[in-house]
Parts: C-alpha cells; sequence; structure tokens
C-alpha cells in the first residue's frame, strides 16, 4: 500500500506518521479497523471471532503499509493479520513448548542456561506476530507493578553470581517509553556480576520509528548491549527499518537478527537469499533461523525439518559466512538451541574429494 496514498487517506502529516506515538495509538486492533487499509473477505467477521477470542490483533500502520493488498497471501500479512488455521487445530501444538513458565525461580525471569537470565519484562508488544512462542501470554494480566516485578528480578539476579548476561524480552521492551526502559537497564547493569545486557526487539521491523536520537542516546551509556531483532522477509527491510538499524549501530549498539523460518513466508531460497543479502547490505548480522515451534496456534506456520535443511543447503552455495545464519531448533530444558545440519550426497561427494584436508575422514 501507497505510504503517501494512505498518510492522504488518513489525513496526517508525514511528521505523525514518523512519530512511533501516533503509531502506538493508531494501531489496529479490530476487524473494522483493519477493512480501513486492506479488503477483507465478507464472512471474516465471522470466521475469526474464535482466532480474535484467543489471540488478539495488533499492527501498526506502518507494518500494514508494507502489505501488497494485491498480492494474495502476503507473507507480511501472514505474519501479522489473523488466520482461522490459529484456532481450527486448538489441540495442536502447545502453549508453552518450552516450559518457559516451569524455569521461572521469581515471575517473568526465565533461567534456563547458567549464565545469563530472559527478564520478560513486559507482555505488549507493537504487532502481535502471529507466529510468536509466547501468543500464551497476549491475554494475561500482570500481577504486580513494574516496580515490584523489576524489584523482584534483579534480587534474584544479585543471588546468582554465575549470571554475567541480561536478555530483556517480552513482549517488546521498547513499548516502553525511554525513562521506563533506562530503569530497567540501569537496575540489571548496577548488578556486579552482569557484564553484557542484552535487548530482544521487533521494533526496527514492526515500528523502526520508535528508535529516535533520544533513544539512542540513552542507550549507548548501557554498552556493552547488544539488540537482537527479527527480519523475516526482505521486503521488511525499509529505508526506515535501514535508518533505524544505522542509528543503533552508530551508538555503538550491535543489532543481530533471529529469523524463524515460516512456511509461506521465507521457506524459499531466493526469498532467504534476498533477506540475507538485504540484511548484510544494512550492516546487520543474520544470526539464527530458528525452526518454527510446535506453539499452539502457529501450527500452520510450520515447515518440516527437512525442507529447513534443503533450504539451508541452497544458501550455502549463494551466501557468504557473514550472511549466512545458523539454523536450529530450540528445544526444552537444557538441551537449549542445537544446531540442525545433515550433509547431503552433494556435500558429501565435496567432503570426500577433498579427503586430503582431513585427518581422519570418515
Ligand atoms: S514482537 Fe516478539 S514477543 Fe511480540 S508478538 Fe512478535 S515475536 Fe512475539
Amino acid at each position: 500500500m501507497d505510504e503517501k496514498l494512505l498518510m492522504h487517506r488518513l489525513n496526517i502529516s508525514r511528521r505523525d506518521w514518523q512519530d512511533w506515538r501516533w503509531q502506538l495509538q493508531n494501531r489496529v486492533t479490530t476487524l473494522p479497523g483493519l477493512a480501513q487499509y486492506l479488503k477483507l473477505p465478507a464472512a471474516a467477521p465471522r470466521d475469526l471471532r474464535p482466532v480474535l477470542r484467543a489471540y488478539p490483533l495488533a499492527v501498526t500502520p506502518y507494518y500494514l503499509s508494507l502489505i501488497d493488498p494485491d498480492v494474495e497471501a502476503d507473507p507480511l500479512a501472514r505474519q501479522c493479520l489473523p488466520d482461522v488455521r490459529e484456532a481450527a487445530f486448538s489441540n495442536a501444538g502447545s502453549a508453552d513448548p518450552l516450559d518457559e513458565d516451569g524455569r521461572m525461580p521469581v515471575s517473568n525471569l526465565i533461567h534456563r542456561y547458567p549464565d545469563r537470565v530472559l527478564a520478560m519484562v513486559t507482555r505488549n508488544c507493537a504487532v502481535y506476530c502471529r507466529h510468536c512462542n509466547r501468543k500464551r501470554l497476549w491475554k494475561t494480566r500482570e500481577t504486580a507493578g513494574f516496580r515490584n516485578r523489576l524489584a523482584a528480578m534483579v534480587r534474584y539476579v544479585t543471588t546468582a553470581p554465575q549470571v554475567r548476561e541480561v536478555i530483556l524480552s517480552g513482549g517488546d521492551p521498547l513499548m516502553y517509553d525511554d525513562s521506563r526502559l533506562e530503569a530497567l537497564l540501569a537496575a540489571f547493569k548496577a548488578v556486579p556480576h552482569v557484564e553484557v545486557l542484552r535487548i530482544g526487539s521487533r521494533m526496527p521491523v514492526v515500528l523502526p520509528m520508535r528508535i529516535t536520537k533520544d533513544l539512542c542516546r540513552m542507550l549507548r551509556r548501557y554498552r556493552p548491549l547488544w539488540l537482537n531483532t527479527q527480519f523475516n522477509h526482505p521486503a521488511e527491510i525499509t529505508k526506515d527499518t535501514a535508518r533505524a538499524c544505522a542509528m543503533l549501530l552508530e551508538a555503538g549498539i550491535p543489532v543481530s537478527n533471529q529469523s524463524v523460518l515460516l512456511q509461506g513466508v521465507n521457506d524459499s531460497p531466493e526469498v532467504m537469499r534476498r533477506l540475507l543479502h538485504g540484511l548484510q547490505k544494512i550492516s546487520v548480522r543474520p544470526y539464527y533461523l530458528f525452526h518454527c515451534e510446535p506453539v499452539r496456534g502457529c501450527m500452520h506456520l510450520r515447515t518440516s525439518v527437512s525442507a529447513g535443511l534443503a533450504l539451508m543447503e541452497a544458501l550455502r552455495r549463494d551466501c557468504s559466512g557473514l550472511a549466512l545464519p545458523q539454523y536450529v531448533a530450540d528445544l526444552p530444558g537444557e538441551a537449549g538451541k542445537v544446531p540442525l545440519l545433515c550433509l547431503s550426497e552433494t556435500l558429501k561427494n565435496d567432503l570426500r574429494k577433498h579427503q586430503d584436508f582431513f585427518d581422519n575422514f570418515e
């Protein structure tokens, strides 16, 4: 959808459009709201009601503007618009396949690996991604206020000297304004044994206007600070996202990308190649490609592992190491992120041809 046309139709200025608060206040959360942007099938209200009861809708006008209304099954629409299949297989998969809820020593703090913890600092997101592995939380409410939640998490980290890295996640931590976000960063940074902070945020992709000069000025005070984001399709790389990532990089915050392999979104070598090359061009390091977890409400977006392996093999020949992510499955418990690797016959033949490179080939 043409951005200028959309601004004209909404009767707003470019200044409003570029204001992250305007984008958040004007998120689309209902089907009638969505119909202002896209033509919905006549049966949509009836068919999608059960989906929305279980999994709400939220999309920024910016992200909606990237959807091509003339493309059936647009890959960005697939990531943000409700689909009847989310509710159709309501018993398939697990609401919490990684048993995150069972690994919380205190509320909202996941401790799966000895040296790092993940703090779920909010349950809100600018866009509710239909493939989210935490969609079980979208409709739940916090039981304590911000300060109490933070104090409990920091208390735990203080008593766990093996924790050297704290990952702020959610939800999306950049849903907070700068002062609250700074309160979070400052509290964890003040723990003497915490060496590194990390933020997991999809804002550079779904609401790049959130990356402001003020935000970057604040973030740079908390380095070493890393930001992991999630681009899943080359159409998500725009001048706005490129600018947002450049601002973070200029502030000394390395930006890495963790994609999720999604059927009909990025499961073709051609699309994935364009995504990886596009990320390399904006200096964002492709880091992981996650095999989509068996999350309830996401099963229709999963591919097979063999399809993922075939994709990786096709990419290996076309992409430099810098642009190639590691294909992994996140498994419950200590197993954690396991690389998915398989040597095809072609690769085995390549290795055999060069046996002299190895002491002990077989
Ligand atoms: S931004 Fe992240 S946490 Fe939020 S819905 Fe998307 S994938 Fe889930």
